[in-house]
């Protein structure tokens, strides 16, 4: 375990959800976490690789675990893991590929995504939701749509859908949809230029009722995947996992 020294005051205790582990020296992980309160921060969870008692399940993504953890001295940002106890596991996450990828895209978007501890906070609480939805049957994509978006409105870069984000004209009961990335979203009729390559998606019928058509939304999940990339300038690699596998396997999916 890296050379820590952690302070000798009484350990904080709150619910968090896993995003992501990893080793750190030879019996330790990093574990990035997204808790109620603190928002989203990196442990260390000392000899964690060892020690099953103390961290039951070994805090794999998606757990939502209760942990009790302290300041490391000399450092902002890094907390030492004491415990963690499981409360919850979405299981269907781990059974189906859909689910699975549709859940590590949600922990890489809150991973590599700016946020307030305010932000983080509510974000919490969207997450917990989606989760609960994406390990319920029938899976559907509209609650990680619904997540993406509401996320998006937290990092403040929420596409225009339902308004031209030229005009302002009210575009949600139009006949079909263009999307443009490089606009920030829905272009009406009047103000839509020539240029086909403008408009990264085109939604053949209006966006107000695309919510239950899981092909279309499908399509707008690609879209905000795309947005956030132009955005960031930086890759988001579980949702190209999806499609590739998809592709190879999408019969037997
Ligand atoms: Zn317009």
């Amino acid at each position: 375990m890296p050379n820590i020294r952690v302070h000798k005051n009484n350990p904080q205790v709150e619910e968090a959800f896993v995003l992501d582990k990893q080793p750190a020296g030879e019996d330790s992980l990093y574990v990035r976490l997204l808790g109620k309160n603190r928002g989203k921060f990196v442990s260390i969870a000392g000899k964690a690789r060892k020690s099953i008692k103390r961290f039951i399940n070994g805090l794999e993504p998606f757990e939502l675990v209760k942990i009790q953890y302290k300041k490391i001295k000399n450092s902002s940002n890094l907390f030492f893991l004491e415990q963690s106890k499981p409360i919850r596991f979405f299981e269907r996450l781990t059974c189906f590929p859909k689910a699975c990828f549709m859940g590590f895209l949600a922990n890489e978007l809150i991973l590599k995504s700016l946020m307030d501890e305010e932000g983080a906070n509510n974000v919490f609480g969207l997450y917990y939701d989606m989760l609960l939805a994406l390990n319920a049957e029938p899976l559907k994509t509209k609650p990680m749509f619904m997540f993406m978006h509401e996320l998006f409105k937290v990092i403040g870069i929420a596409p225009s859908l339902m308004e031209c984000v030229k005009c302002g004209y009210i575009v949600s009961k139009e006949p079909f949809t263009l999307l443009s990335i490089e606009d920030g979203g829905a272009v009406c009729v009047k103000c839509r230029l020539n240029e086909e390559s403008r408009y990264s998606l085109k939604l053949n019928q209006p966006i107000s009722s695309i919510l239950d058509d899981e092909i279309q939304l499908e399509k707008l999940v690609q879209f905000y995947v795309d947005f956030w990339q132009y955005r960031f300038n930086r890759p988001l690699h579980a949702w190209k996992g999806w499609i590739s596998i998809k592709n190879e396997f999408g019969a037997l999916l």
